[in-house]
């Protein structure tokens, strides 16, 4: 074994702080002629260079240079023989060097004692190489200058690396580096479950303006700071705009609702206690061509909507916010023309009782159908209605059509079944929601305990203090809340069990999952367990087969939706569904 290194100026003297401190250059020697080891380390011996002295590395072979390159790090001179095991092992270990280790600071010095095998002017430029000697010119001055060219430019390098990636006032990295990080754990398989995130400090500008920059310097740099000391470390961090920070992280530890309550502790600047708020956008879509400088794209669409709708929330990418402009406007505009000539109805999906079969509810699911026929799936539009407003006016009508189909269905001798109808965030969050939920219960008559709510998981979780005054509100109706895709969310469960609801609704996912054997149990028999502590009626969607029906049922899950029983029916099919199912129990 030829990798202990031996450090010439201070030798193992590991002990001694003071000079484990030393900053040194590490040099590695590569050639498979010991004597060549001997000759360059007694040539350098003692030698100071640009103030610091030299620590040798030595490998015999380029596949040992190999093995050494992956492990070490800040190696900033290479001295490698051409010709070792083979005739061009040592240019081939420049390519891997260079476009596999992606070692672009270290420099290499190419020597060979066959003057013969020089290489090629242009490997010499497209592998960046410093400088090519024959072993001759092996003496005490020559190679003490080329060592001291090589490192001098390693060196520049270094320093521009750190200009160009490195925020010198929070000591992060920028955004370039950030891109780079961020694409070397996309290229690796543990990022399954990762997020990327750009987290934006509210009205810095403003801040900027009335305490001047040096305070906003700080306060940046205190929020750095939090941040550092609060993040799972595996999680990367960045400055990446003036005011804006990169994350990228498991999404468990990248969790917005963690993360946006670490600005509830003031920040202390200088004597001030400042108390800012930060806006959260992220993206779960990574991988499968979907790099860190996309995923940042995406992550900025996503705060940008965060921010219209209220600073210190936040929001997910979707898809559909990624359609190009033209795309967004040409839909928006057939989806206004679809609302004023009524090409958008309701359908109705049945719910059932697990145990008894009965159906107990429906929910009330848009459909919009062309004029060709052909459907544009809410999950496609619902965003686009929401980023335009319009959810308002469509979700409102929604539930008015709803509402009056429930009327007609209890009177056709189910006077207790329940109409489960969703709703958007941007329609909950709308200041005049509660009348309109109102005006719709007045005006058909309906008995408000047959009228359920669905809100999505992460609505939930999103602003505490509201969404728990509003639900309270929507309560005292007499109104029921279900939590939408459930699990798919980012709940706390300390915050769940404040929450007046309902029902949980185990998203489609987990049910799917159900027919697979998963390691550490399936998430829906936690759901169920967490609904059975806190004693909810537990929902499950998307059921297609018996079998997970059966599962569920045993896990003890009260009810259930899906294909199974029904897909979702126009109200004269949902009529005749009814009818047949009363005519077989
Ligand atoms: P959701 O509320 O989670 O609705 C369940 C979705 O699963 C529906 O998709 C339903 O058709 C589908 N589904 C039900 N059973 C099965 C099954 O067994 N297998 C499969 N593969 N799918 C099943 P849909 O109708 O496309 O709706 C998608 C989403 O759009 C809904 O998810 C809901 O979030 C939203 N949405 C639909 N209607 C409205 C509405 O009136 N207002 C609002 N705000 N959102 C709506
Ligand atoms: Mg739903
Ligand atoms: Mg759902």
């Amino acid at each position: 074994m030829h990798t202990e290194s031996d450090t010439l100026h201070f030798l193992d003297d590991e002990g001694d702080p003071e000079v484990g401190r030393e900053l040194v250059w590490r040099l590695l020697i590569i050639d498979d002629e010991p004597d060549v080891h001997r000759a360059t380390t007694f040539a350098l011996s003692g030698v100071k260079i640009l103030g610091r002295s030299l620590q040798f590395l030595h490998a015999y072979s380029a596949s040992e240079a190999d093995r050494i390159l992956r492990v070490e790090s800040d190696i900033a001179v290479v001295l490698l023989d051409v010709v070792m095991e083979r005739e061009d092992a040592g240019l081939a270990l420049i390519k891997i060097i260079r476009e596999e280790l992606k070692l672009t600071d270290l420099r290499i010095i190419l020597r060979t004692g066959q003057p013969g095998y020089a290489p090629e002017i242009e490997t010499i430029h497209d592998f960046d190489i410093n400088d090519y000697k024959t072993k001759s010119e092996l003496t005490r001055t020559k190679l003490y200058a080329t060592i001291t060219a090589a490192l001098r430019t390693y060196e520049q390098i270094r320093k521009l690396d750190e200009l160009a990636f490195y925020d010198r006032l929070c000591s992060l990295p920028n955004r370039n580096k950030f891109i780079n990080l961020s694409d070397e754990r996309l290229a690796g398989s543990e990022c399954k479950n990762d997020v990327i995130a750009i987290l934006d400090v509210d009205d810095f500008s403003e801040i900027n303006d009335a305490l001047g920059h040096q305070q906003g310097d700080r306060l940046l740099q205190a929020v750095a700071d939090r941040l550092k000391l609060e993040l799972d470390p595996s999680v990367i961090l960045a400055r990446i705009g003036s005011d804006t920070f990169g994350l990228m992280g498991a999404r468990q530890h990248v969790d917005p609702v963690t993360i946006l309550s670490m600005f509830r502790t003031p920040f202390v600047v200088q004597d001030d206690s400042m108390v800012v708020t930060a806006t959260m956008g992220y993206t779960q879509s990574l991988g499968g061509g979907i790099m860190g400088r996309d995923a940042i794209k995406d992550a900025n669409i996503a705060l940008k909507l965060a921010k219209k709708n209220r600073r210190g929330s936040f929001v997910a990418f979707s898809a559909e916010m990624g359609l190009d402009i033209r795309e967004r406007v040409r839909l928006l505009q057939a989806l206004r023309q679809a609302v004023e000539s009524e090409r958008l109805f309701v359908v109705y999906q049945p719910q059932v009782n697990l145990i008894s079969g009965e159906v107990v509810g429906v929910e009330a699911l848009i459909r919009w159908r062309n004029d060709d026929g052909t459907f544009v799936p809410p999950d496609r539009f619902i965003p686009l209605a929401e980023a335009s407003g319009m959810i308002v006016a469509i979700g409102d009508w929604v539930l008015r059509v709803s509402c009056h189909e429930l009327v007609r269905l209890q009177a056709m001798g189910l006077p207790n079944l329940r109409m489960s109808v969703n709703v958007s965030q941007i329609q909950f969050r709308h200041p005049e929601f509660l009348d309109k939920l109102n005006a719709a219960l007045l005006d058909t008559g309906i008995n408000p305990k047959c009228l359920e709510l669905e809100i999505t998981e992460s609505v939930a979780m999103e602003d505490p203090a509201f969404i728990l005054e509003t639900l309270h509100m929507v309560r005292e109706l007499g109104i029921s809340i279900a939590i939408d895709d459930f699990g798919t969310g980012y709940s706390s469960l300390s915050h769940l069990r404040q929450l007046p609801i309902d029902r949980l609704k185990i998203d489609r996912a987990f049910v799917t999952e159900l027919s697979q054997e998963v390691s550490g149990g399936h998430i829906a028999s936690m759901v169920i367990e967490l609904g059975r502590n806190l004693k909810l009626t537990v929902i499950a969607e998307g059921i297609e087969e018996e079998s997970q029906a059966q599962t569920l049922l045993r896990l003890g899950c009260h009810e259930g939706q899906g294909y199974l029983y029904a897909k979702p029916l126009t109200a004269v099919q949902l009529k005749e569904w009814l009818q047949t199912r009363a005519e077989h129990l």
